[in-house]
């Protein structure tokens, strides 16, 4: 059985990004991975403007001026925002300007309102600035022809406001990944079908799909599938055929009624991963398929049945692998923060442990409360706002309330 970290670096090893592009506007362009680095022809400023309201003078009228002996000059013209001064400033003049505006020719220098008293056609300068005070210069933020953003970067709004303003409109992104999700088993029901005795609702599917989204890709979900082979194989091949990554859930573990693995080979997979000691979700089947035509390979994940432990290996090894795939250029694996555990947590087996849970951040500190009720791979009633998952190596000590321990972040992490 391989370990985690043996698992998650042979997922890595065979995942190579797509390489399509597509363009994408800037309101959809949130979450995107851009795929070629950002220059601009323009610099930031685009040119020389105020960034106070006040009055644009020449530092050399103004120097060594102080309320007792203020400057006075003459105000000649006023600059609103968003126009282009037409005039120069001569010596012994000054301009109205705001915020914004565009400094005229021959001022080099704004001093803020507050400084200045203002009579009819002339303004005292009272208070004299530094040299250059308040002005922005031309490209002072960013010089036309550097990089402004990288290829690989995930487009959050803050980098969508430097696209706006490099006027970048038609953003370069990689295609978004297809992910075909399927479950398997013949005790399963949609949501909305009437419950029959020994039943039991594909809640799998569902929350994959949200994982999926989550994760910046496509969802393709598919129908349910009994375990029959023969039907498994046609849903399978159907998934292939319209997805870059193929999930399915349930039928890996070593049950009579597990195909999972029989129909891969017999679609000619390459079987790289069967199981990891892992819990839960020690059955994990990884394998690649061919592509069709010169397609690169299509990457399948056979998730163990139980909720919580398709949710566990999403987490842990379909969601690196969906990044590396989406062109993200690092960070696939999952973030690990060190937090005071708020409760005993049991000794490590066997096999590394994830005890899901509520990561918090208290007064600077990372707190972790480990879900209550059964933390068994078929409960996933106590997975509720989980955002954390402690992981306990394998032989891993039994940890007490109050000592540290790694907790992998699944979700935005809130107050405890
Ligand atoms: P399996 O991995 O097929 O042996 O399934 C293990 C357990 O998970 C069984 O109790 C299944 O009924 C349950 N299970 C399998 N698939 C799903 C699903 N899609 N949604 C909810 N439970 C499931
Ligand atoms: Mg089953």
């Amino acid at each position: 059985m391989l370990s985690v970290q043996e698992a998650e670096s042979i997922l890595l090893k065979i995942v190579q990004p797509l390489v399509d592009r597509e363009v994408t506007s800037l309101l959809t362009a949130q979450h995107r991975i851009l795929a070629s680095d950002i220059t601009s022809t323009l610099d930031f400023p685009y040119w020389d403007n105020s960034a106070m309201d006040g009055y644009a003078v020449r530092y050399a009228d103004i120097q060594g001026c102080h309320p007792e002996q203020p400057a006075l000059l003459d105000i000649v013209a006023e600059v609103p925002a968003g126009t282009c001064p037409q005039f120069a400033l001569a010596p012994g003049q000054a301009a109205r300007i705001f915020t914004g505006a565009m400094m005229p020719r021959g001022a080099d220098t704004v001093v803020m309102q507050e400084n200045t008293e203002r009579l009819e056609h002339q303004i005292q300068i009272l208070h004299c600035p530094q040299p250059q005070a308040f002005v922005r210069p031309k490209g002072a933020y960013y010089q036309a022809g550097k990089s402004v953003l990288t290829k690989g970067m995930v487009l959050t709004p803050p980098d969508i406001a430097i696209l706006a303003t490099v006027q970048c409109t038609e953003i370069p992104v990689y295609r978004r990944p297809i992910v075909a999700i399927l479950s398997t088993g013949n005790e399963l029901i949609a949501p909305d079908q009437s419950l029959q005795p020994g039943q039991i609702v594909d809640s799998n599917r569902y929350a994959l799909a949200a994982l999926v989204k989550a994760s910046g890709a496509e969802v393709r979900l598919l129908e349910l599938v009994g375990d029959q082979p023969d039907d498994l194989k046609i849903a399978i091949k159907q998934a292939i055929n319209s997805a870059d990554v193929v999930i399915s859930s349930g039928g890996v573990s070593v049950g009579d009624y597990d195909y999972v693995e029989q129909v891969l080979a017999e679609l000619q997979a390459d079987i790289l991963i069967r199981a990891v000691a892992v819990k839960p979700g020690k059955p994990l089947t990884v394998a690649t398929l061919p592509g069709q035509h010169s397609d690169p390979p299509i990457l399948y994940f056979g998730l163990p049945g139980n909720p919580v432990s398709a949710l566990v290996s999403f987490w842990r090894f379909v969601q690196p692998a969906l990044r590396k795939l989406s062109g993200q250029e690092q960070n696939w694996g999952p973030t690990f923060i060190a937090a005071t555990s708020q409760h005993t947590l049991p000794a490590g087996g066997q096999r590394e442990t994830y005890l899901w849970g509520h990561l918090g951040l208290k007064a600077g500190h990372y707190e972790f409360s480990v879900a209550g009720g059964s933390h068994s791979s078929g409960n996933l009633m106590n997975l509720a706002q989980t955002n954390g998952l402690a992981v306990l190596p394998i032989n891993h000590p039994q940890v007490k309330a109050g000592e540290t321990v790694q907790v992998m972040q699944v979700g935005v992490i809130s107050p405890p």
